[in-house]
């Protein structure tokens, strides 16, 4: 399978922003900023914050999937304030992990990352699974060898099968929501070691089929650069993802 032959995937990450109401709103307003064509060609994956998760089903009308944010791995339980698989699998055909946010404030490791995984796949959820390294760790020629750590302790275990339906997000920390970007060809390198990894833990048809996004600072004027990448299929988009008319735009570059 080439870069032509994987479908492109843009997924909105709205994090902790919208109510319900204002999410209904958003989603709305971005299924109809985005043309038909732009959504056969592209999938574009809506992830907003948990309780939204309803109201914003109903208002795209099945038009785009949706993503949730984060889960646990426990499909119930004495775990209080979280959110298990089987609660989103209703809602949602992907669920973002190991946000570098989830890493961050909320101390989430990589075997967490790892756990979270195996049950996204268990109960047919499609994980986006989320690396990337720190300003430091990239400045100390380390990014590889931490992307790497991540990747092969986030996938180890995880069949062939659902390799190839898995999508990776590279993330740079230090891109994310800071304006900073890394450069296209810095970015396709990474995800291109991210794809022999794949390849080195599932084989290559998984490999070929996996999809890589970038995400950091994605919006509708820096997106072709990163989608014209032959191992980046896609974007992970924060902050531009809540304006309907820019998201729009990223999705176009994915065409
Ligand atoms: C993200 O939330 O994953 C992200 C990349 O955010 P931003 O586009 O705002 O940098």
């Amino acid at each position: 399978m080439t870069a032509q032959s994987r479908k492109p995937i843009v997924a909105a990450n709205w994090k902790m922003h919208t109510t319900p109401g204002q999410a209904r709103d958003l989603a709305s307003q971005t299924v109809a900023a985005i043309p038909t064509a732009a959504r056969a060609a592209v999938e574009v994956v809506l992830c907003p914050p948990f309780i939204a998760l309803e109201g914003v089903r109903d208002a795209v009308e099945g038009a785009v999937p949706l993503g949730a944010q984060n889960m646990y791995w426990q499909a119930e339980g004495a775990y209080t304030g979280e959110i298990s698989p089987t609660m989103l699998v209703p809602w949602c055909r992907y669920v973002i992990l190991g946000h570098s946010e989830r890493r961050q404030y909320f101390g989430e490791t990589n075997h967490d990352v790892h756990l979270k995984v195996r049950a996204a796949f268990a109960h047919n959820l499609t994980p986006i699974v989320c690396v990337g390294e720190s300003l430091a760790q990239r400045e100390a020629g380390e990014t590889h060898a931490w992307v790497a750590l991540q990747v092969r302790e986030a996938l180890h275990g995880v069949s062939p099968d659902q390799l190839a339906t898995v999508v990776l997000a590279y993330e740079p920390i230090w891109a994310i929501g800071t304006g900073k970007t890394a450069s296209g060809p810095d970015a396709n390198t990474v995800a291109a070691m991210i794809r022999e990894l794949v390849a080195a833990i599932g084989g290559d048809t998984a490999a070929q089929s996996a999809r890589i996004q970038y995400g950091g600072s994605v919006n509708g004027t820096n997106a072709a650069e990163f989608l014209s990448q032959p191992d980046i299929d896609g974007a992970l988009v924060g902050g531009a993802s809540l304006k309907p008319e820019e998201f729009a735009r990223i999705v176009g570059a994915a065409i």
